[in-house]
């Protein structure tokens, strides 16, 4: 979707380099193994120590760079870190935390939620199986949604402590604090930050720029994503923000702008899927294919099936449609 709010010059170094973003706090970009190319963690300097919020991918390109990073801008992970801060439980946030964690000796803390909800994903998980079940149950063929689950990384080393953080709390943050905002819909339990008096909103993956946040029903998800992002991002409107700092893509400034778009692009995915419908009864997995065009790789498939069922989710919950399940789901225009 290509929206009217600008990029930022901020935040425009290469990929595995680091920026000043605002006076102490700076950007990392870190490379991932993903097609988001990398994603963004933030080092704020403070009097007790850094705070590092968001870690990175659990691969050996990760810790180069943010070995770099942070001493190109003085801080030394194994002595100058205070805390850490994942804002949500996906790979590309969370899978160097551990590793981050016992090199720095900083607490890693996350969304109260998240924790348990975390290890049950990564540690703990019910396995294959139910990715496959689900993946079926919405249309896909048996063997590409096999090849789809023996592709996705299904399990993740996290720290051994892990510090609950409330929405609602203030966390200290540079030479200020920050307030701690429960912000679902991309992940459950996801976290922003919301540095009130220097009007900085740590985004993670819930407001980005140029692309928009996957927002998926996946078999782990509470229902309704698609209302609770919604829902969400209305609360973050009017915060007086004017710098958003997000986890992947462009830094940028019009929060409320960006919002609006973000709406827009929602409610114009709703009724496209809505038409499709008209045709008559239709699994998942075909509305999918619909409006997903072009080459997606299985990967990318899984995610457009997501975000396809949280859209249809949100039509019945409109009382638009309607879901059936007879072995496989289909959805119908009421
Ligand atoms: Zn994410």
């Amino acid at each position: 979707m290509s929206g009217s709010v600008a990029a930022s010059q901020l935040g425009a170094q290469p990929v595995g380099e680091v920026a000043e973003v605002a006076e102490g706090v700076y950007q990392l970009k870190l490379p991932v193994p993903l097609p988001l190319r990398f994603v963004s963690v933030y080092l704020v300097r403070g009097g007790d120590g850094w705070t590092l919020i968001d870690a990175g991918y659990d691969y050996p390109p990760t810790y180069e760079a943010w070995e770099a990073g942070a001493r190109a801008v003085g801080c030394d992970l194994t002595r100058d870190v205070a805390r850490i801060v994942v804002t949500h439980f996906h790979p590309d946030h969370l899978g160097a935390a551990r590793q981050l964690a016992q090199l720095s000796g900083a607490p890693v803390s996350m969304l109260e939620d998240e924790i348990p909800h975390a290890r049950g994903v990564w540690e703990t998980g019910p396995g294959p199986e139910r990715f496959v079940g689900s993946l079926v149950r919405h249309g896909m063929d048996r063997s590409l949604a096999e090849k789809a689950a023996a592709g996705t990384r299904a399990n993740l080393s996290l720290p051994e402590e892990l510090h609950p953080l409330r929405p609602g709390e203030e966390l200290p943050l540079g030479d200020g604090s920050a307030s701690v905002i429960h912000a679902p819909g991309h992940a459950d339990y996801q976290l922003v930050l919301h540095d009130e008096e220097r009007s900085i909103l740590y985004a993670a993956d819930h407001v980005l720029l140029k692309i928009t946040p996957n927002i998926g029903l996946w078999p782990e998800s509470v229902p309704h994503p698609l209302a609770r992002y919604l829902g969400s991002l209305e609360t973050l409107r009017d915060l007086g923000v004017d710098l958003v700092l997000p986890g992947h893509g462009p830094v940028f400034h019009d929060l409320d702008g960006r919002i609006d778009e973000l709406a827009a692009h929602h409610a114009e995915r709703l009724d496209a899927m809505h038409a499709l419908l008209r045709d008559g009864p239709k699994t998942p997995y075909t509305v999918s294919t619909e409006v997903f065009r072009g080459d997606l790789t299985l990967y990318e498939q899984c995610f457009a099936l997501a975000e396809t069922l949280a859209h249809l989710e949100q039509l019945s919950l409109q009382h638009r449609a309607e879901r059936l399940e007879n072995g496989t789901v289909t959805y119908s225009v009421t």
